[in-house]
């Protein structure tokens, strides 16, 4: 996608604070830290959103998780940590493409607002 922010990103077009990169997925530092740690994971190929995993892109969503753990791991955040994706606008939604917030480091609450 060309005009896409977050597949820039991934391309290294726009510059980012890289957290992780591998053949499939990148990770890198929100912009707009809602908590100590918020980074972001996206996949490399472009997917809208949640609503469109199927059976044939899965298979990054499954590494986006591994990766997600590794992360906590090398960071350390034992305390815990929240994964979160918004789909679609009523979610708040702002960039369209999937990718999923990391986020630890303050205590969250349940439920979400
Ligand atoms: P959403 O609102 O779609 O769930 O999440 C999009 C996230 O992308 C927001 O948390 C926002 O701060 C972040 N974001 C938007 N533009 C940029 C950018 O250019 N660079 C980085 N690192 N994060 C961005
Ligand atoms: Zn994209």
């Amino acid at each position: 996608m060309d005009n896409c922010l977050f597949c820039k990103i991934a391309r290294g077009e726009i510059p980012s604070s890289k957290v992780y990169e591998d053949e499939t997925v990148f990770a890198f530092n929100d912009i707009d830290p809602q908590a100590p740690v918020h980074i972001l994971i996206i996949p490399k190929e472009h997917i809208k959103s949640a609503a469109e995993i199927n059976e044939s892109n899965s298979a990054v969503v499954a590494h986006i998780f591994e990766t997600a753990a590794k992360i906590a791991k090398d960071k350390g955040l034992d305390d815990g940590f929240r994964i979160v994706s918004n789909c679609g606008d009523s979610a708040g939604q702002s960039v369209k493409h999937l990718h999923f917030h990391l986020l630890s480091g303050r205590d969250f609450t349940w439920p979400p607002g």
